[in-house]
């Protein structure tokens, strides 16, 4: 067991391993054991059960004003309800970030459910060659050929903002499939349609206006060939690389040595995408990304 928990607690995390037992822990009156340090602290219940994941860039002192500073009679209960208080260390506030959204996500405890609602996300996906987006929901899979657009908290929000565009740009909401029929649509015969459903306008031109009125909408598309390690240092020199693929976390290693440790998953991770962008636009120095696969093609 002490293999283990050490294994955790030098920032090594494969999400496939339960680590609840493993984690080093402490009680709420014993809380110079925790690091004053960035990482991610979780407590637990009776019968193991996870009553909260949190984050900080100083465990200690965040868990201590959790104990002593409570800030509503709920979160006093949470703390009374609390049996012991386990930790992970990361190499820093992205480490922390990434990790906590995951363990949130896999446990939903009891009072990080209550506090954030989680709702899926929608998104407009508009594949290079097709002559409409279509809608897709929550988790979404990031191939080649998928352009994301905008991020709406359900289908009737998502189709309300493109039909707002399609008026402002005069686009044809029979061809963007807002409306059913065959022929000219509505709004040509009202003047607010160029006609793309009757041929007045080509699909191709249709098309490119369209993208270009929904480009502020565009989410990025992940901008490597493959898996990245982004790497984060402390200010102990302690080394994280975070690994990621398509804007999905697959865990963090200490060195690429311990890559194949990590599991393959796929699919597009709203948090992990919100978490990272924040990061790489704030222009981070202590962030680098390091391409794991396809570089340079060997000769
Ligand atoms: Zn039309």
């Amino acid at each position: 067991m002490s293999s283990i928990s050490s294994r955790y607690d030098a920032l090594h995390y494969d999400p496939r391993q339960d680590p609840t037992q493993a984690l080093p822990s402490t009680t709420v009156d014993e809380l110079g054991a925790l690091p004053a340090r960035p990482g991610v602290y979780v407590f637990f219940g009776q019968n193991e059960l996870p009553l909260y994941v949190g984050k900080s860039v100083n465990v200690r002192s965040r868990v201590r004003s959790h104990v002593q500073q409570p800030v509503s009679r709920r979160h006093e209960q949470m703390m009374t309800q609390t049996r012991r208080i386990a930790w992970m260390r990361t190499s820093g506030d992205l480490g922390a970030q990434l990790l906590e959204a995951d363990l949130i996500k896999r446990w939903v405890p009891l009072y990080n459910r209550q506090l954030r609602k989680r709702v899926r996300m929608v998104s407009w996906n508009w594949p290079d060659g097709d002559d409409r987006p279509t809608l897709t929901d929550g988790q979404w899979v990031v191939t080649a050929r998928a352009r994301f657009y905008g991020l709406f908290r359900n289908r009737r929000d998502a189709q309300l903002t493109l039909r707002d565009i399609a008026n402002d740009e005069s686009l044809c909401l029979r061809v963007l499939g807002l409306e059913t029929g065959q022929g000219r649509c509505f709004g040509y015969q009202i003047g607010r349609c160029l006609g793309a459903c009757c041929g007045m306008e080509s699909l191709e031109a249709h098309t490119q206006r369209a993208r270009n009125a929904m480009e502020k909408l565009r989410i990025e598309n992940w901008p490597w060939p493959g898996r990245v390690a982004f790497r984060e240092s402390d200010r102990q020199g302690e080394v994280g690389l975070h690994i990621v693929d398509h804007w999905h976390y697959q865990g963090s290693v200490e060195r690429l040595d311990d890559l194949d440790t990590l599991p393959d998953t796929r699919g597009f991770d709203i948090d992990t995408y919100r978490i990272l962008n924040r990061f790489i636009s704030s222009d981070d120095a202590g962030i680098e990304p390091i391409p794991i696969d396809g570089g340079i093609d060997p000769l």
